[in-house]
């Protein structure tokens, strides 16, 4: 018997997906009850905190994730973003895992460039600075550098408990952001998400 499966293929077109299906269960919003004793005191009083949540599991299974990807802050939004979104990224002070999710977005399965959203290599063409890692005083300069050499309009996005809060280390240098995305490391799903709200 003849296999026609590719005629039938190209005929049919190749469907994609707009949204994930699939989800990872951490890092997703995280829910329970009792007292528990967290590494980074993100659960206090029963409330859980995202920004300050590394997803040790410690407190596993009191409190269990939700599967609710959905779980970043965006403070404002841009217009001007809507087509093309280019982001430079600098890591500073990673544990790589961070770096591995958000390269996960830009592969077939996620693609973000269908959402019209780039990496670029140079400050000069990005409209957001990612800083991923637990930001320290000699990075401060690197990133300020950055920042500065970036055109009007701008924001900076921070990715992972270690840029926001300083994760397992817990003292990294405050950065105002704009867009804050927790986990560690963070969702594609939540990564993605946050970047096409701020495009909107
Ligand atoms: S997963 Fe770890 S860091 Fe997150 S709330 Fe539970 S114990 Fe705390
Ligand atoms: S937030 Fe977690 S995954 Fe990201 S750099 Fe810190 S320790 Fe690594």
């Amino acid at each position: 018997m003849k296999n026609w499966w590719f005629i039938k293929g190209i005929k049919r077109g190749v469907i994609t997906e707009k949204e994930t299906k699939e989800i990872a269960e951490w890092s997703t919003e995280i829910q329970g009850s009792g007292e528990v004793n967290c590494p980074t005191n993100a659960i206090e009083k029963g409330r859980w905190d995202a920004k300050k949540c590394v997803f040790c599991r410690r407190c596993y299974p009191s409190y269990k994730p939700n599967m609710n990807p959905y779980i970043s802050t965006v403070a404002k939004t841009e217009k001007l973003f809507k087509r093309s979104f280019y982001l430079f990224v600098v890591d500073s002070g990673t544990c790589g895992g961070c770096n591995l999710e958000l390269k996960l977005i830009a592969s077939p399965q996620y693609d973000m460039t269908r959402f019209g959203i780039f990496f670029t290599n140079t400050p000069r063409h990005a409209d957001a600075l990612v800083i991923m890692g637990v930001l320290t005083e000699k990075m401060k300069d690197v990133i300020k550098e950055a920042y500065d050499a970036m055109p009007e309009p701008k924001l900076v996005i921070l990715l992972g408990a270690c840029a926001i809060s300083g994760g397992v280390i817990g003292n990294s240098v405050p950065v105002e952001a704009t867009v804050i995305i927790p986990g560690c490391p963070p969702n594609p799903v939540t990564i993605l998400d946050a970047l096409r709200r701020v495009k909107e």
